[in-house]
């Protein structure tokens, strides 16, 4: 038998003993996570918040105002964001007219029943997956999902298992898993999580090359202590 696996309460304490609260840095409100997360490419919290700021200077986030503008000027504003900001003015004109002409330019009002059928309408649009829709979820005030920062679910699976599987989903899934059965069911408890474990992941437990010698918790990893599972192999 391994050793006990540790708990993420601890891990959080820990966490968040090195990088102190954390405060989500992207807009929660539904339709504006859908406009920030088309503002930058390839989309990381810095790229989308400078295509964010020249957006809102420029031409406003508001369906109206995104549906007004010329694609050569919406481009234009995006352009601060990183590459394609000509596809990526094309999907917010395509989000804006859907949550126009679909939800009264109210898409939060519309994301009421079962969260079945809220995860199906999220999904519809342009670039969001099940972490996405997570994302938009939990921080939306929708429902505590067990959401997972989509560019690091590796970073609790390696903790507590050892090296991440190759398949992205079941990583995902495994970390979510984790999560549920660990976190207090509540809004303020999993996004706690979810902004700890990605700011560690951004900083430390990268994807490719984990700092793991740096890291304030490798006394309690299980990828530091060697377990490798078989998992992901080396691309040839
Ligand atoms: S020891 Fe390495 S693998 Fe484990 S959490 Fe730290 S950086 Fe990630």
């Amino acid at each position: 038998m391994g050793k006990k696996a540790t708990a993420i309460p601890e891990l959080l304490r820990k966490m968040e003993s090195i990088y102190g609260e954390q405060e989500p840095c992207w807009p929660t409100d539904p339709y504006g996570f859908l406009v920030w997360w088309h503002c930058g490419y390839p989309a990381s919290d810095a790229a989308c918040a400078k295509g964010w700021q020249s957006l809102n200077q420029v031409i406003g986030i508001e369906p109206e105002q995104l549906l007004a503008a010329s694609p050569a000027n919406l481009a234009g504003a995006l352009r601060p964001g990183g590459m394609v900001p000509e596809l990526r003015a094309l999907r917010l004109k395509e989000i804006a007219a859907r949550v126009k002409d679909e939800f009264g330019s109210d898409l939060r009002a519309a994301l009421v029943g079962p969260i079945a059928q809220v995860r199906k309408i999220l999904k519809t649009f342009p670039n969001i997956a099940d972490p996405g829709a997570d994302r938009i979820l939990l921080f939306g005030g929708i429902t505590p999902v067990a959401a997972v920062p989509s560019n690091c679910p590796h970073v609790v699976v390696r903790i507590q298992r050892g090296q991440e599987r190759e398949n992205y989903g079941v990583t995902y899934r495994e970390a979510q898993q984790a999560i549920e059965a660990e976190v207090p069911e509540t809004f303020d408890a999993r996004a706690r999580a979810y902004l700890l474990l990605k700011r560690h992941g951004q900083d430390v437990c990268k994807r490719t090359k984990p700092k793991c010698a740096q890291c304030s918790v490798n006394s309690t990893c299980a990828f530091f202590a060697g377990n490798r599972r078989g998992g992901r192999r080396t691309p040839a």
